[in-house]
């Protein structure tokens, strides 16, 4: 399908997509706090209820305002349609509504968000659709874990907190054989930093709370994909089970895009920086941070991301209690579980965000007490390294 931005680069598609003025001639977006919408005669209600002429009905359905932010997203990531959704995790469980059925199967990543994780182990198993774990960096391991019923790989790389990568395009070919469709979380890069549908994937999530928004002030997410599987599939579980956006998130996610491409590049530039630096720290045991020679799978970011992003992780000697000394001798920087924040976060992924998990799927997962993750904010370099002194200092 043709569009009219189809030509434009992406700076300018985050910038301008979606916005059609209304009669007030308006320059910034409009927000549009309404549940419903009105008709002009009840023939007319009926024809839009029964979808044979187009317009809003009601805001679980459509709102102007979420309309905006569903189309520059999907502009950005390449994709034909979005759904907006209320957070990350309402966009894979109406992924997962709208695409499977009882009796279907998932290989994922072992590597994924926790909560993720809890979602498709505890209660997606409760409808009859079963999950098979596998380590993300290892091609022959996921097409092991391919069955007869598996209907969806599914994959976020850069993953959290390890920054583990998975080959999109090679993971792709393995779902075109298997019949399977690919959904790649692209939560840590942005459409600014890698484009998962260009790869081959079939759907790119988003947990919008994170970099979209990129102030850490709203809590959304966004399924991309084709006007099928997103637009029909995908969105009939929305208006139908009801996790939709706000308009108010909706259009300061919206605003968070035209400084996407920015932001993403100043996040990049100063985790590279103190990814290096940490390397060089004698109370540092390991580095994870994919746009370094140390990472694994360096190569691999450089062909497939166009920066290296801003998570840093690292693990120190000592295990929980040096990781904790660490971050409770910082002074600014905040401890929280956000990531995607100009403000720089220290989170400790044992007890939180992974805190969950059993000790088993931890270690499997590579989630050691002394790993501390660091999503590195837009603060001057030099205060964000010297915070950290602090408690290195004192291992
Ligand atoms: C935060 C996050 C989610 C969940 O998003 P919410 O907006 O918190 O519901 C999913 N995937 C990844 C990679 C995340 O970081």
């Amino acid at each position: 399908m043709s569009q009219e931005y189809d030509n434009w680069g992406p700076a300018t598609r985050a910038i301008r997509v979606g916005h059609e003025r209304t009669h007030e001639r308006e320059h910034g977006e409009p927000i549009f706090p309404t549940s419903s919408f009105t008709f002009d005669s009840a023939a007319e209600a009926a024809a839009c209820f029964a979808g044979e002429v187009p317009g809003n009905i009601y805001s679980r359905f459509t709102n102007p305002t979420v309309r905006i932010f569903e189309q520059r997203l999907a502009a950005m990531e390449g994709g034909e349609s979005c759904v907006a959704t209320a957070s990350g995790m309402a966009a894979i469980l109406a992924t997962s509504l709208g695409l499977l059925k009882s009796g279907d199967h998932i290989v994922s990543s072992r590597s994924i968000f926790g909560t993720t994780t809890v979602l498709f182990e505890k209660y997606l198993t409760r409808f009859g659709i079963t999950t098979t774990f596998v380590p993300q960096t290892d091609i022959m391991c996921w097409e092991r874990g391919i069955r007869p019923n598996t209907r969806m790989l599914f994959v976020e790389t850069p993953s959290n907190p390890l920054t583990e990568l998975v080959d999109i395009e090679m993971l792709s070919n393995l779902a075109k054989a298997y019949d399977c469709l690919l959904v790649v979380d692209n939560c840590f890069c942005t459409p600014a930093l890698q484009q998962p549908l260009a790869l081959g994937a079939d759907l790119v999530i988003h947990s919008a709370t994170k970099y979209l928004d990129g102030q850490g002030r709203c809590i959304g997410g966004a399924v991309v994909g084709d006007a099928k599987l997103v637009g029909e599939e995908v969105y009939g579980v929305l208006r139908t089970a009801g996790p939709s956006l706000s308009p108010f998130n909706a259009w300061v996610f919206l605003k968070g895009l035209e400084t996407l491409n920015l932001r993403m590049q100043a996040h990049s530039r100063n985790a590279t920086e103190l990814a290096k630096w940490l390397e060089s720290q004698p109370a540092i045991k390991q580095v994870y941070f994919p746009g370094l020679e140390s990472h694994p799978q360096y190569a691999l970011a450089k062909k497939q991301q166009s920066g290296p992003g801003g998570i840093v992780s690292f693990t120190v000697k000592g295990g929980q209690e040096a990781a904790w000394k660490v971050m409770d001798s910082a002074k600014m920087l905040s401890i929280t579980a956000n990531l995607g924040d100009t403000k720089t976060t220290l989170t400790h992924p044992a007890t939180t965000t992974h805190g969950r998990l059993s000790p088993e799927q931890r270690s499997e997962a590579g989630i050691s007490d002394g790993l501390v993750r660091i999503a590195v904010g837009l603060e001057d370099i030099e205060d964000i390294k010297s915070d950290l002194t602090h408690g290195l200092a004192r291992l």
